[in-house]
């Protein structure tokens, strides 16, 4: 970690210096905050030879505080003004800048490849940029993300909580997350209207051996009409109730069931129940049989 960490005097500074008006467009919320910083980088438990990844690193405060701790960081930042000036706030050998959208970041643009994803993310991309990172790069070993305390809640939210949907079952295909603690809007300039949270993951096997689109696409589905039973919202993905009905059942899942209390193994388990039963599958034979057998 650098010794000097910025505060609020010297991000003022910096800020007019480089004549930055900070936008909500793209999430400008800067951490002048020297005891965040540590919090967050103790909170990441990172090793000296990993690979840091830092979306966004605006005027550089969160930067700072990674360079020497890890053997490399990679700065990824949407506003060319602000990557401009990053090599000025934080003089590293260690510190390559990419003037880039996270969003279409490729694991090839990327050496050495990224083990940890530490950062204080744009809020309002904040789930699509973590799920494309994880799918994009395979050697990310987890990360600790600062975002809005609604997401924080949801990216850590479990089966039968208020809050679990899409993004706390497909980032808990790639990782297991918890929450790691809450941060004023105090420590920010501007001060956001929205307190901040603290969400420390780590990459795991995915629960089963399956294409990750197809499993991803039952879980669309199941929370695209979260109050319907998975037998009515998965009818449109299935090809009709019944059949709809069969896959759950095959899949030892009720069809009263709502999507809000499968876990991510319990998709994925419907998922492969389908791709069996589908043309060619071992279960569209026994399934027809059942069917001449019914009518
Ligand atoms: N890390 C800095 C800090 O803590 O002070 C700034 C964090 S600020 C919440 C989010 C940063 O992400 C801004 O610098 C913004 O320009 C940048 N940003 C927004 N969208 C982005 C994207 N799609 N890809 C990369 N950077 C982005």
């Amino acid at each position: 970690m650098a010794d000097a960490l910025l505060g609020p005097a010297e991000i003022r500074e910096l800020a007019a210096r480089l004549g930055v008006a900070p936008t909500k467009k793209l999430g400008q919320n800067f951490l002048h905050d020297p005891n965040t910083i540590r919090r967050i980088v103790a909170a990441a438990g990172l090793r000296p030879d990993d690979v840091a990844l830092e979306v966004g690193p605006g005027l550089g405060s969160l930067t700072l505080g990674l360079v020497g701790v890890v053997r490399h960081v990679h700065a990824v930042e949407i506003d060319a003004k602000l990557a401009a000036a990053l090599p000025d706030t934080v003089p590293s050998a260690h510190l390559t800048v990419h003037p880039a959208d996270a969003l279409r970041l490729r694991a090839a643009d990327l050496d050495p490849a990224p083990t940890m994803l530490v950062a204080n993310l744009p809020y309002n991309v904040a789930v699509p940029v973590v799920l494309h990172l994880l799918a994009e790069l395979p050697a990310l070993r987890g990360g600790l993300v600062m975002v809005q305390k609604e997401v924080a809640d949801r990216l850590t939210a479990g089966p039968g909580s208020k809050v679990y949907g899409v993004p706390s079952v497909k980032l808990a295909w790639y990782a297991e997350a918890k929450p790691a603690g809450k941060v004023p809007p105090a420590v920010f300039w501007p001060v956001p209207n929205v307190d901040s949270g603290l969400v420390a993951f780590t990459r795991r096997d995915p629960p089963a051996d399956l294409d990750r689109a197809a499993v991803f696409a039952v879980v669309d589905a199941a929370f695209a009409q979260r109050r319907k039973t998975l037998r009515a919202a998965l009818a449109g993905w299935a090809g009709g109730p019944d059949r709809a009905e069969q896959v759950l059942r095959a899949a030892g899942v009720s069809p009263q069931a709502r999507g809000e209390a499968l876990t991510v193994g319990e998709f994925a388990a419907i998922a492969a129940a389908a791709k069996l039963s589908g043309p060619g599958g071992k279960l569209s034979a026994s399934a027809r049989q059942q069917e001449e057998v019914d009518s």
